[in-house]
């Protein structure tokens, strides 16, 4: 028997570089925003090494910036997020050093969200072709170790506690890219919000037209659950809602 599926009112979005969200969680995220659920984008590093250009140099590095976190920005309009937030880590060098994660651990506690979405912090290799990027994996992991235990922890980081973050218990953590999910959100009515954020990142694509591959995957996501387009997770359930256990 499938339960039916949660909705969180409010949730929180960790990704490493702009466009990561997008390529990975956009609809879920839609289709929550859609519910009245406030969604909140966190985005560690604005991606300011994503040029390959000879022509730019480290003078183009915060020009870069500055241009990805207005696509992300005009991403996360279309999607319906509520509030986006920027770390400004460097790109290319993020770590999942414990004052990384106090600053999440303070997000956490500050806009209280029921559902954390982020990458999952195991994988390091998809297949035989994709070497998981490092920041990918140094962001999964600070937002799942700021969800358990920091942010509900109230000896854990005590200045924080001083300047009045009280502690705070996510509900459910959603790890997108698992080698075995668990958990399948159906995007079929907002695949096209999706691609549509997906295409503000357009100092990254460049030409290129991610429908078709967006499609294929969400496609192949569905396939195992009945469903057109889906984007498929392994959740943890860290608490559980009222009358349950
Ligand atoms: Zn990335």
């Amino acid at each position: 028997m499938s339960e039916p599926e949660f909705t969180p009112r409010r949730a929180m979005s960790i990704h490493a570089h702009p466009d990561d969200q997008d390529f990975t969680v956009a609809g879920t995220l839609a289709k929550w925003a859609r519910a009245g659920c406030e969604v909140i984008s966190v985005i560690l590093t604005s991606g300011e090494g994503g040029s390959n250009d000879p022509a730019h140099e480290a003078g183009y590095k915060p020009i870069l910036a500055k241009i990805r976190e207005g696509e992300q920005s005009a991403a996360n309009k279309i999607l319906g997020i509520k509030e986006t937030i920027y770390l400004r880590c460097p790109d290319g060098e993020l770590e999942p050093t414990v004052a990384l994660r106090k600053e999440v651990t303070k997000l956490i506690r500050r806009h209280k969200p029921e559902a954390v979405v982020t990458g999952d912090p195991q994988a390091v290799f998809y297949g035989n072709g994709y070497i998981n990027h490092p920041d990918h994996r140094a962001a999964a992991q600070v937002a799942t170790y700021a969800v358990f235990p920091s942010a509900g922890s109230r000896l854990v980081f005590v200045d924080l506690l001083d300047e009045g973050y009280e502690p705070h218990n996510v509900k459910r953590l959603y790890l997108h890219g698992p080698e075995k999910p668990d958990t399948w959100v159906e995007i079929t009515d907002t695949i096209d919000l999706k691609i549509a954020a997906l295409k503000k990142h357009a100092s990254q694509l460049k030409d290129w037209d991610p429908e078709k591959m967006i499609c294929e995957w969400a496609e192949e996501e569905g396939k195992e659950k009945g469903m057109k387009y889906a984007e498929a997770y392994k959740v943890m359930i860290l608490e559980h809602e009222e009358g349950h256990d």
